[in-house]
């Protein structure tokens, strides 16, 4: 089969390349391919009942199939360039916010109108948090719901389904540079294409890897973010998430001078796992509809990893430790802020007893048994300094969970295009390194979709 261009990965990155590509020219033969399944048939088996916990399913249906590692995400796009990735650095501030209005304009005639924007513009935490040596980054946030997120999908891929061929549970193994453009290899078969866009988010990294190797194109991995989960009571940073919904509030350690922000905040969210390359994780996600909503608010403390010379892997240092609490825990553990403090594990019992439920369901242990001193430190520090704006936040029973490890995919080398040393093939979203975020992946789609069309 030929394809005018061929998109690897289904994800934000692959879905709004393929809109944007049939948008300007109809006549383009394009054609996506996903190693996981259909929007309908992702389905994670753990049902806290027959199944507690991850069972390494070949696919991951939390990270892999139409909608990527978005697709049961709190579906939270981030319309700013201070956080979420780097593509302004690519495509310039201006249009990358552009573009970000672009894809947040598409979600809300495909399904989203209605979800609410936060804006921290002119808020009031702003000067509390400067007061208290924190810092609350400027966005606009849409925050779509994991529940409307999902509907925004399901009408994105009807839209899709007719104009674009999609290949679903055929992960591609290898891209082979042509004589006019590129070999797409499968176990189902080949294919070829003049131009082809690679958007394989975080769960391609390490196929990313390998086709770099193979095509001699260069890579960097030298950051990585490691922290935990806080799952506290909503009422405490109910004033906070009510006005911002998400706040991103950064903060520099006394101690090291390190970073250390808050990430993925979910107002009355769950907690739950996530599977990388085989290695469980946490992550969190909360749902529009107040039927589905919990108690508790859930956010990630992460601290920042920048390695230098003659380090290079900060993504196998990231891994490292989450086996360390796989090893210990059988998977994620869980810990009281308290015990913490304590220096004792906690038990299953001391959970019981504590004034909050947890929403997901993690081995008690000890989480300084498993973060390295300068990280635990960090995080701790920060828990006091989040406590002046948000009191409670320092409680005995607030749970942290770990460990939250945010890999971020080596930065492949593309120029201002996107585009690789090969012509014709475009590296985007995750998987490029260069963005970290559902507005910022699907931005990098739309941009190389507009450059492949300006060709056509
Ligand atoms: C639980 C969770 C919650 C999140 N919440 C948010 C949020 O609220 N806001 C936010 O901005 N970001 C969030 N994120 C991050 C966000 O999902 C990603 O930044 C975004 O999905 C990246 O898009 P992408 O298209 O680059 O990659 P992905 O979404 O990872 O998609 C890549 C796709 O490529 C496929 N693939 C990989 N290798 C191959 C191959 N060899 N052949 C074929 N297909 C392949 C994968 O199966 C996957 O479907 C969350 C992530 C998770 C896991």
């Amino acid at each position: 089969m030929n394809y005018d261009v061929i998109i690897v990965g289904a994800g934000p990155g692959g879905i709004f390349a393929a809109y944007e590509l049939v948008k300007a020219n109809k006549n383009l033969k394009v054609a996506v391919f996903e190693s996981g399944h259909a929007l309908n048939n992702r389905r994670c088996p753990i049902d806290g009942e027959k199944v507690k916990s991850c069972i390494n399913c070949k696919t991951c249906s939390i990270m892999s199939g139409f909608g990527g590692a978005g697709a049961f995400s709190d579906g939270k796009y981030n319309i700013t360039n201070n956080f979420g990735g780097t593509l302004y650095e690519y495509i310039g501030k201006k249009r990358a916010l552009e573009l970000m209005q672009y894809v947040d304009e598409i979600n809300l005639k495909y399904g989203g109108e209605g979800t609410k924007l936060y804006t921290t513009a002119g808020s009031r935490f702003k000067t509390l948090c400067i007061q208290n040596d924190l810092h609350l980054l400027d966005a606009s946030v849409r925050h779509l719901g994991t529940d409307i997120n999902f509907v925004v999908l399901q009408n994105l891929y009807n839209h899709l389904e007719n104009k674009v061929d999609f290949y679903f549970d055929t992960p591609v193994q290898m891209v082979e540079k042509t004589e006019n453009g590129y070999k797409i290899i499968t176990e189902k078969g080949e294919y070829l294409c003049n131009n082809c866009i690679i958007s394989v988010g975080r769960s391609g990294s390490k196929w990313m890897e390998t086709v770099c190797e193979a095509l001699n194109i260069s890579t960097e991995s030298t950051r990585v973010d490691i922290g935990v989960r806080v799952e506290l009571p909503a009422t405490v940073f109910a004033h906070l998430t009510d006005e911002l919904y998400e706040s991103k509030i950064a903060y520099r350690t006394d101690k090291y001078g390190d970073k250390v922000r808050t990430f993925c905040m979910n107002p009355k969210g769950s907690v739950v796992n996530e599977n990388t390359n085989g290695i469980i994780t946490v992550n969190g996600h909360s749902y529009e509809d107040p039927a589905k909503q919990t108690e508790n608010t859930n956010f990630a403390l992460l601290v920042s990893k920048h390695f230098s010379e003659p380090f290079r892997d900060s993504n196998g240092y990231g891994e490292s430790i989450a086996r360390l609490s796989n090893m210990l825990g059988g998977g994620v553990i869980v810990q009281r802020f308290g015990d913490l403090i304590r220096g004792r594990r906690s038990t299953q019992s001391r959970i019981d007893e504590a004034f909050i439920t947890p929403t997901l369901q993690a081995t008690p242990g000890d989480l300084s048994l498993v973060l390295p001193k300068r990280i635990l430190d960090g995080i701790i520090e920060m828990i006091y300094a989040l406590d002046k704006v948000a009191p409670g936040t320092a409680n005995e029973d607030t749970l942290l969970y770990g460990v939250e490890v945010k890999f971020y995919n080596m930065e492949v080398a593309v120029d201002k295009n996107l585009e690789s040393v090969h012509k014709g093939l475009y590296i985007i979203g995750d998987g490029s390194g260069i963005t970290h975020s559902l507005s910022h992946a699907s931005a990098s789609g739309v941009f190389v979709a507009r450059k492949i069309a300006e060709k056509h």
